[in-house]
């Protein structure tokens, strides 16, 4: 961990050759924990209904013009099963705040995949109970991802961000303190965000037990109160990465896919340079994926094709290792776990 590096309103401006160089900074440091290599992991979104009401999300509870669904847990299985690409190493299963879904979907889902697979899986579930948890954590599922989305306490209410602020850093300490592997994230660039407002997102991260963080521009989702408001800026948002990367050189920074979105000309791409180094395909069925505000527009699907084509462009190659066996190496050791990479 590098505790001395300090994340300023200066490097959050930077643009230009300054910028390239702090990125390229960044790039170097992720090379020198985790080789030229990146993690690959598909995603599957599982259910859109959600009992929480974020101002920001298209999938809150009070929107009505949503078409609601939950997935089968067989089909999805046979999907990964039968379907995925060679180089996914880990699954990261994926709904709205939804108990039931949890229930009838995401466990059933698992159990099958831990039976038939040696895919790390991870959850992004939202808040659920700790019997919960500890039913996930017996079905196989080994990393959770819990975003704290807002750094600033008051922005987080404003924005009826899940739950209460609290309580959602409480869980965090939950997971990680029962064994889980836990990431988290936060938002740059929602409407009306100050610079302290985003700056409080580094010292949050950097106070919770994390393995890893993103940092995902804003975009507004489809009918909710901020659907006429910008998108996060793309400079604001990369140079976040580039500064978490320094912050924890240690931690896997995920390649969100809305950099496409804020950026269209190349923000993924610009993620990769900022030493992000986890890409995610999506391999939501058609179907389901429609009702998915976010990915309504076709080319910021992150298929199989443009992930692959995007982390070859950039020099950098798949891990062959996956995440889960990552995180079980960095329990065991750090050391090892450098020199397993680097020999992937
Ligand atoms: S951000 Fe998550 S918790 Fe909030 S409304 Fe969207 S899906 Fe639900």
């Amino acid at each position: 961990m590098n505790h001395s590096f300090t994340v300023s309103r200066d490097l959050l401006r930077l643009q230009g050759r300054e910028q390239e160089e702090f990125h390229a900074r960044a790039a170097a440091t992720a090379t020198g924990e985790f080789g030229r290599t990146v993690f690959v992991r598909a995603v599957l979104e599982v259910s859109n209904y959600c009992r929480e009401n974020c101002v920001y999300c298209g999938m809150r509870r009070d929107n009505k013009a949503l078409a609601r669904q939950r997935a089968s847990a067989e089909r999805l299985a046979e999907l990964i099963i039968e379907q995925r690409p060679e180089s996914v190493t880990d699954l990261n299963i994926q709904t709205g705040e939804d108990p039931i879904a949890v229930q009838e979907v995401v466990l059933p889902l698992i159990r099958i995949l831990r039976r038939e697979t040696n895919l790390g899986i991870s959850v992004c579930l939202g808040t659920m109970s700790a019997p919960t948890y500890a039913e996930l954590k017996e079905a196989g599922a080994t990393t959770y991802i819990m975003k704290f989305e807002i750094g600033d306490p008051r922005q987080y209410a404003a924005m009826q961000a899940p739950g209460r602020y609290e309580e959602r850093l409480e869980h965090i300490r939950h997971l990680a303190a029962t064994g889980w592997n836990v990431s988290s994230g936060f938002i740059a660039g929602l409407p009306n965000q100050t610079e302290d407002e985003l700056l409080a997102n580094f010292d949050v991260a950097a106070a919770l037990p994390l393995r890893g963080c993103s940092v995902s521009p804003f975009i507004p989702g489809e009918s909710t109160p901020v659907a006429n408001a910008a998108n996060g800026d793309i400079d604001l948002t990369l140079n976040s990465m580039a500064a978490l990367r320094l912050m924890r050189p240690d931690w896997v920074i995920p390649a969100v896919s809305a950099l496409n979105i804020a950026g269209p000309d190349n923000g993924y791409r610009r993620g990769l340079r900022t030493g992000a180094n986890l890409a995610t395909i999506n391999m939501t069925p058609d179907d389901l994926r429609e009702d998915y505000l976010l990915y309504k527009r076709d080319r910021f699907i992150m298929t199989e094709g443009r992930i692959l084509g995007a982390i070859a462009a950039e020099g950098l190659s798949p891990s062959r290792q996956s995440l889960a066996d990552y995180y079980r190496a960095r329990t065991n050791g750090v050391s090892d776990t450098k020199v397993a990479l680097k020999a992937a």
